[in-house]
């Protein structure tokens, strides 16, 4: 179902209004300061329409300023919704902590609510009427206390909504993440598939009302329930002769489509082959984030070991990104590293910078590194904005073209002050003629 979000500054009566939206059953709990929520999207339906409404109260993020925090968990909102809703204190009227969240909607071409919260009675209508000014069509006058004037809101919301929600994939997050086990054959994927479930295995009742594929396994490690990906395909033992390899490839392909995270197994010991760097490439076009695991480490001899790490540096640079565990999926030894290593490389994956703090960072690297002069001409970066997550992506606005040299050292950098262990980053520029 599509997503609304709410957003607005604390204190305007979201809370309040999101539990009117969806009734008593799932009441949002009080906003307890420092305390996150623990549930962000609640189901609503309203005329028949199903929709579902993101409560933007708990997101807190390390931003400096409670304005900027305010406005960046409400970018982050209306990023997956399909609809706002902005709710606003009639009776304070526009505060400057509004602004940043108006000056965000702006630019955010949703369709936007605007709801003027505690009109409670006749004498605060006015109020209401005096937020036509923000640009944002009707304020719907709300009373968050005595439901009043909601059941229009609501009217107007649905009407606006698309069937479907453009942004699943942020819904299907809440699931378990979605792991794909790719390498060549005889590299221990299934070993290493029955080794994590073992036990484990999870029972399909756990998460009643979700539909899966049979070909995929949920494994419960360390408590949590991963959605290991095509391993019928896995466990299947098929060594073809010929077509093998072509037909393995669309298999890893549509693994990786439905994944949200790849793990490339490789085999330590062997050197790096051209099947594993195709692998390797399809991850990388993927989009998705990626944790390298070195297979078989148990055949190694311990004088080999430090060399062999060594040679898996150079190797890897081009994808020195990632995280690298080394394990046995035959002994077990060191299996309890990959949780970890894909929870860094899904955090990643689904990091957004505050555009704030992406300028100045981006602000202080050109003055202080600055692109060379060219033909008489030096183009300079005007702004910079991450477009999207899953995974992140940043669009660099310049006064010209960035030569393929000064890019790699803005990415690189962009890396080391922010990290990004396990996932890919894009940049891509948008020229001013
Ligand atoms: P798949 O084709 O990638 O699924 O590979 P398999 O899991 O079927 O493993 C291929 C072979 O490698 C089997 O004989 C496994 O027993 C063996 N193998 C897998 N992992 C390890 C490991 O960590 N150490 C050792 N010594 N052998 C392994």
């Amino acid at each position: 179902p599509p997503v609304v979000a709410i957003v607005g500054r604390p204190n305007v009566g979201k809370s309040t209004l999101v539990n009117r939206i969806i009734g008593r059953r799932q009441a949002v709990v009080e906003d307890v300061s420092g305390v996150t929520r623990d549930r962000v999207f609640y189901d609503a339906e309203w005329n028949g329409k199903p929709f579902t409404v993101a409560d933007t109260g708990g997101w807190e993020y390390g931003v400096k300023g409670l304005d900027a925090k305010v406005a960046d968990q409400a970018e982050r909102a209306v990023d997956v919704a399909d609809a706002v809703v902005f709710v606003v204190d009639a009776t304070v009227g526009i505060t400057a902590t509004d602004e940043a969240i108006v000056t965000m909607l702006r630019k955010a071409r949703k369709p936007i609510i605007l709801a003027a919260n505690k009109v409670d009675g006749q004498s605060q209508e006015a109020d209401a009427a005096g937020l036509w000014g923000l640009g944002f069509g009707y304020p719907y006058p709300v009373s968050g206390l005595h439901g009043r004037g909601a059941a229009d809101l609501l009217d107007s919301l649905v009407d606006e909504l698309p069937e479907e929600s453009a942004y699943k994939d942020v819904l299907t997050a809440q699931g378990p993440r979605r792991v794909a086990i790719v390498g060549r054959p005889n590299v221990g994927k299934s070993s290493l598939l029955n080794n994590l479930a073992g036990a484990n295995r999870a029972v399909v009742d756990e998460l009643a009302g979700t539909t899966r594929d049979p070909v995929d396994e949920l494994v419960d490690l360390d408590g949590q329930i991963w959605e290991f990906i095509d391993t019928a395909g896995i466990r299947r033992r098929q060594h073809m002769a010929s077509g093998s390899d072509y037909y393995a490839s669309l298999r890893t392909r549509a693994a990786l489509d439905r994944a949200e995270v790849a793990v490339v197994l490789l085999e330590a010991s062997q050197p790096l082959s051209e099947q594993d760097v195709r692998i390797i490439q399809m991850v990388l076009d993927s989009g998705r984030a990626m944790v390298l695991a070195f297979n078989k480490w148990d055949l190694l001899h311990e004088d080999r070991r430090d060399d062999l790490e060594r040679e898996i540096d150079l190797d890897f640079q081009h994808v020195a990104w990632a995280p690298r565990i080394n394990i046995s999926a035959k002994t077990g030894w060191h299996k309890n590293r990959l949780v970890p290593a894909l929870e860094t490389a899904l955090d990643s994956w689904e990091t957004r910078i505050p555009t704030g703090q992406l300028n100045s960072f981006i602000g202080e690297l050109v003055a202080a590194h600055p692109h060379p002069v060219r033909g008489g001409k030096q183009p300079r970066i005007l702004f910079a904005t991450q477009s999207s997550t899953r995974p992140p992506k940043f669009i660099l606005f310049t006064t010209g073209f960035l030569e393929p040299g000064y890019r790699r050292f803005i990415t690189n950098r962009l890396r080391q002050y922010f990290g990004f262990q396990g996932s890919p980053i894009e940049i891509t520029m948008r020229v001013r003629e």
